[in-house]
């Protein structure tokens, strides 16, 4: 079963959620996504990987809003009997001091030609280990600090022993996110030394978000992780009060990067004297492109979704030819949004979409903050909102949030669709069938945002605060607009205002023809460059091939 992957596979990415399918729920949300388009492009290039995650049985959070417009949080299961073959091999993780049993599930991920990439999910769900302990890989960011350590300890030295165990022989190890920063710890008790350890090792941090950084007491990582390694060593590498899992990444890894150039910046500030590279995201062209674009880009370059960069050509559609496929896609928006949002939409208004986690920094409510003021544009302009988004289900905030925007949606004379639990498929059909865009974190933590590059490759127009991917993407009205340029975040509702009415609602109404040059600009300058494919020719390029730099420079030294 696996043999076939042994011999070639050099390359091993750690992350703590991958989105494969929709059915299949190992992730929750852009990380997630990432991971998964990152499987997908890596497929494409016929790239000598493997990737691990967790099997998160019970899910993350399937989200249901109840009569007064509450999040209500459910367990989200899926059985992986359906869809991976399970691997004989368990072994045993200490946890506590007692054995933790883990087994491996193979998935495999196919490219159009045929090339597979596999995926190993560990799964503690076994009939060796006590009721407590199965349940460990069950639910994906749920549970106490010591539920997150025990995962963490799964995937990082779990999944590294699990890997040997069948036989891998890695090279570089890619960690996604600070979750798998136990890893190295792993190496480093197998004998080898510091220098060793961080030639192999490659991390991309996420956010700059604080309690997207995981910290736990030593207290407990004593208790949890027992005599791993000397607790001295341990503190050296990740902080003396508490192990903190980034600046364990960025200790014991060689090559470190944020996810966009601005990140990077952000990032270099926070951990001074690091270096910290900048590979922006992307997202998989085929993945989130609506088929009736899929067919219009397949015309004009058949390449285009192994070789993202053919997009360029769009640029040389007809607008009748363009403007068909987005009338398509956004009948599936209208289609989605009576069906499951019980609201009607009319084909001939504009939809701005919006649809992301809800959580403080993202600031859902901006859109919606001046209430009289939206009116008033509805009234000169009218306009259709589509939202969707799960809160964490201990961010209480974030589900504030929802309630009050579920609220101002039954009210209100604009129509709101607020689309319940945000998920892969569902983020298909909204980021296709918008007419607008919308984004508004808080600079600078947005690292990189995604979402906004899947809507480019349908056509739909970005309208964002100038931050993380948005940044590099945005050119002010060819492929999108900003909102705020210095201004402080405090101006930037009454600058989104000021747009919608001055420059983008009128431009829908009375200038149709250049809305669709600017949404050919959109495919034709975003599609070629913020993809996975261009971001794992970067990876390859400047982060995997470390250890065999790294030799190269030695020969150098000594003349060899
Ligand atoms: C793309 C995607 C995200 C990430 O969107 P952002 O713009 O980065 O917030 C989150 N959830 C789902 C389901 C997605 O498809």
């Amino acid at each position: 079963m696996i043999d076939s992957y042994l011999s070639r596979t050099r390359i091993a990415y750690f992350s703590m959620e991958i989105a494969l399918r929709s059915e299949m729920r190992t992730y929750s949300g852009g990380l997630g996504v990432l991971a998964g388009d990152t499987v997908r492009s890596a497929a494409d290039l016929e790239m000598p990987m493997v990737f691990v995650t967790l099997a998160s049985r019970q899910g993350y959070l399937r989200q249901e809003i109840d009569a007064k417009g509450q999040q209500i949080d459910h367990a989200d299961p899926w059985e992986p009997d359906d869809w991976a073959t399970p691997l004989p091999d368990a072994m045993a993780v200490t946890i506590e001091g007692r054995n933790v049993w883990v087994r491996p599930w193979l998935y495999e991920w196919v490219s159009p030609r045929g090339y597979k990439v596999p995926v190993i999910m560990l799964d503690t769900h076994v009939d060796e280990n006590d009721l407590h302990d199965r349940g460990i890989t069950h639910r994906l960011y749920g549970g106490d600090d010591a539920y997150r350590l025990k995962q963490e300890i799964l995937l990082g030295i779990g999944g590294e022993q699990v890997l040997r165990a069948l036989g891998f022989k890695i090279e570089t190890y890619h960690l996604n996110e600070g979750h798998a920063a136990l890893l190295p710890l792993a190496l480093l008790r197998r004998g080898d030394d510091i220098e060793a350890v961080r030639r192999r090792c490659v991390f991309t941090t996420h956010t700059p978000v604080e309690a997207g950084h995981d910290r736990f007491s030593y207290e407990q990582v004593a208790h949890i992780l027992g005599e791993f390694l000397d607790i001295d060593q341990i503190k050296a590498l990740a902080g003396d009060d508490l192990l903190n899992m980034t600046r364990l990444a960025l200790n014991l890894s060689s090559y470190v990067n944020g996810v966009s150039l601005r990140h990077a910046e952000t990032t270099r500030q926070m951990f001074p004297g690091h270096r910290i590279h900048a590979v922006t995201n992307g997202v998989h062209a085929r993945q989130w492109t609506h088929p009736a674009f899929a067919r219009l880009f397949h015309d004009t370059a058949p390449d285009w979704d192994v070789r993202p960069e053919a997009l360029a050509r769009v640029i040389h559609l007809s607008d009748e030819a363009v403007w068909r496929a987005h009338e398509e896609a956004k009948g599936d928006l209208i289609a989605l949004a009576q069906e499951a949002a019980r609201q009607s939409l009319d084909p001939a208004l504009p939809i701005i979409g919006f649809a992301r986690r809800m959580t403080g920094y993202k600031r859902a409510g901006l859109l919606l903050s001046d209430w009289s003021r939206l009116m008033e544009i509805h009234h000169l302009f009218p306009f259709q909102i589509v939202m969707a988004g799960k809160a964490h289900p201990r961010d209480e905030g974030g589900k504030q949030l929802i309630h009050e925007i579920t609220a101002q949606a039954h009210h209100a004379r604009i129509p709101i669709a607020f689309i319940p639990n945000y998920q892969m498929d569902l983020a298909k059909i909204i980021v296709a069938g918008s007419d607008i865009w919308l984004n508004t974190p808080l600079p600078p933590l947005e690292a990189s945002g995604t979402s906004g590059m899947k809507a480019a490759l349908n056509g739909v127009l970005n309208f964002s605060t100038l931050d993380g991917w948005w940044l590099e993407g945005c050119e002010e009205g060819i492929t999108g607009w900003g909102i705020g340029q210095e201004g402080s975040p405090d101006d930037h509702a009454r600058i989104l205002y000021d747009k919608l009415e001055n420059t983008i609602l009128p431009f829908y109404c009375k200038n149709r023809s250049g809305w669709i040059g600017m949404m050919k600009h959109a495919i034709a300058k975003i599609g070629p460059v913020f993809n996975t494919q261009r971001m794992m020719r970067a990876y390859a390029s400047e982060a995997y091939l470390l250890h065999v730099k790294d030799a190269t420079d030695q020969s150098l030294l000594t003349g060899e």
